[in-house]
């Protein structure tokens, strides 16, 4: 797969030379004809990597229900997830917050808003708070198959058609309102995972209590679980290619209209920031968590979890990812299968470090960019809502840009800034989905340590 990611970007940054034989630069309209050229490579590498990703999605959906169902059946009895769930979710928060706090930190320091930008790039680049969310939601919508209005619907922006913005205490609501549906085959549909979640912890708690009469429910959930585990298996034989595929053809695309290079340089300090933080939290602070609760050697499981974290840059989708993220873990990285089940699911839903982070330093690259100092008080509210934020970002592409609306009118910042990040963000967003796995991935293993599944089997018996 790493392979396959170099030759994909080799292949992108090649793309413009290749199409440009025998082509007279010189005339203007040429470089319509070179997009047009190049859209003959671009066409069938993005159905490839799109076939690939509709492979992996087409899973997501059985494989939360049934691995959720499976680890509660397997804990004996719900009751018993209380510790080890108690467990996930503190080291979600609490890594999660630690990222925010080394964004805010470096933000600080290597002020990147302070002298990046020149009058006439901000004013060329600053466009109303209106379109900039019809861009980002646009955005959004593009790579997840859907429309922007819908993308604004499931992030509760339901005001996006009148153009107004969200206020907190709706988002607030409606991150609690997530957790639960009013219809699991809409929500299914939908691909929202957190309610179909809740929905199996619930449900296989209750087989637990129903005794034999429910046996062949519980072996049907058992054996599905151990089919859909083979079937992820068989799809990551044509990993390499898709892979090839899905970033040959985004790079590629990026190069050809010469966004690539430009775009990096003119949000140059800002990206810069975001993927040193990312850095510093993947191989510092996870890796120092990981070793404290664990004893195991972190980038050893790094390694081990390659697979899962390329694809988590490939497909910038931590939910596209979950499926290789829960083969990794078992097959590779020797993390049992019951504790997999159920931390890693709702880790890929709520737990996202790297997007928590890079809301903290978009959030307040932006209040330097407008000349607004932001008090101690100010950062520790965009701390809070980078955390919830990030909680609330849906695991797909650029989610994280919808979120961002709530860390900056939370702080009173002009959302219109938004356009200043928005074209580097298809590229930094791989980096955080990046991470967003890995953390999630490190707290499957320092949940199995703390917790292990043995334990909760003899307790239960
Ligand atoms: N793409 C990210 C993920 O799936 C979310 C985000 O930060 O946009 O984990």
């Amino acid at each position: 797969i790493a392979v396959a990611i170099v030759l994909a970007i080799l292949t992108a940054l090649l793309l413009p030379h290749v199409v440009a034989i025998g082509q007279d630069t010189t005339v203007e309209s040429s470089s319509d004809q070179l997009v047009a050229r190049a859209n003959y490579i671009l066409v069938p590498l993005r159905l490839g990597g799109e076939v690939f990703l509709r492979l992996l999605k087409m899973l997501v959906v059985p494989l939360v229900i049934v691995s959720v169902m499976s680890g509660i059946l397997g804990l004996g009895d719900v009751r018993k997830l209380g510790k080890p769930g108690l467990a996930a979710v503190s080291y979600y928060l609490v890594t999660t917050i630690l990222a925010v706090f080394v964004g805010i930190i470096l933000v600080n320091l290597m002020n990147p808003g302070g002298q990046a930008i020149d009058e006439a790039t901000k004013a060329e680049l600053v466009n109303s708070e209106a379109s900039v969310k019809e861009k980002v939601y646009s955005a959004v919508a593009e790579h997840s198959g859907t429309t922007d209005d819908n993308v604004a619907s499931i992030f509760g922006d339901d005001e996006y058609t009148e153009r107004k913005n969200p206020r907190i205490s709706r988002v607030l609501e409606n991150l609690i309102l997530m957790m639960f549906t009013d219809n699991l085959v809409r929500s299914a549909a939908n691909m929202e995972l957190l309610p179909l979640i809740f929905f199996s912890i619930f449900f296989a708690g209750l087989l637990t209590t129903l005794g034999s009469r429910v046996d062949l429910i519980v072996n049907f959930i058992q054996q599905m679980n151990d089919a859909l585990m083979s079937f992820i298996l068989l799809i990551m034989r044509f990993a390499p290619l898709g892979i090839f595929c899905l970033v040959a053809a985004r790079f590629g695309q990026a190069n050809v209209h010469g966004e690539f290079f430009d775009e990096l340089r003119k949000t140059g300090s800002y990206s810069l920031t975001v993927l040193t933080g990312l850095a510093v939290h993947a191989f510092i602070t996870l890796p120092a968590i990981l070793y404290f609760f664990t004893h195991r050697n972190p980038y050893k499981f790094m390694f081990q979890m390659s697979q899962a974290l390329l694809t988590a840059f490939s497909t910038g989708s931590s939910s596209a990812t979950l499926p290789v993220t829960m083969e990794s873990a078992v097959d590779e990285g020797n993390i049992s299968k019951k504790s997999v089940d159920f931390v890693l699911p709702l880790g890929a839903t709520i737990n996202m470090d790297g997007t928590a982070l890079y809301e903290a330093v978009a959030a307040i690259f932006i209040a330097q960019v407008v000349g607004a100092d932001l008090t101690l008080s100010q950062q520790l509210i965009v701390a809070v809502t980078a955390t919830l934020a990030a909680i609330g970002a849906a695991g797909i592409p650029e989610a994280g840009l919808v979120t961002m609306v709530i860390v900056l009118t939370a702080v009173g910042l002009p959302i219109e800034y938004m356009s200043l990040i928005l074209s580097v963000d298809w590229l930094l967003d791989r980096f955080r989905t990046t991470v967003n796995v890995f953390g999630d991935a490190c707290g499957a293993a320092v949940v199995e340590k703390t917790f292990p599944p043995e334990e909760l089997i003899a307790d239960s018996v």
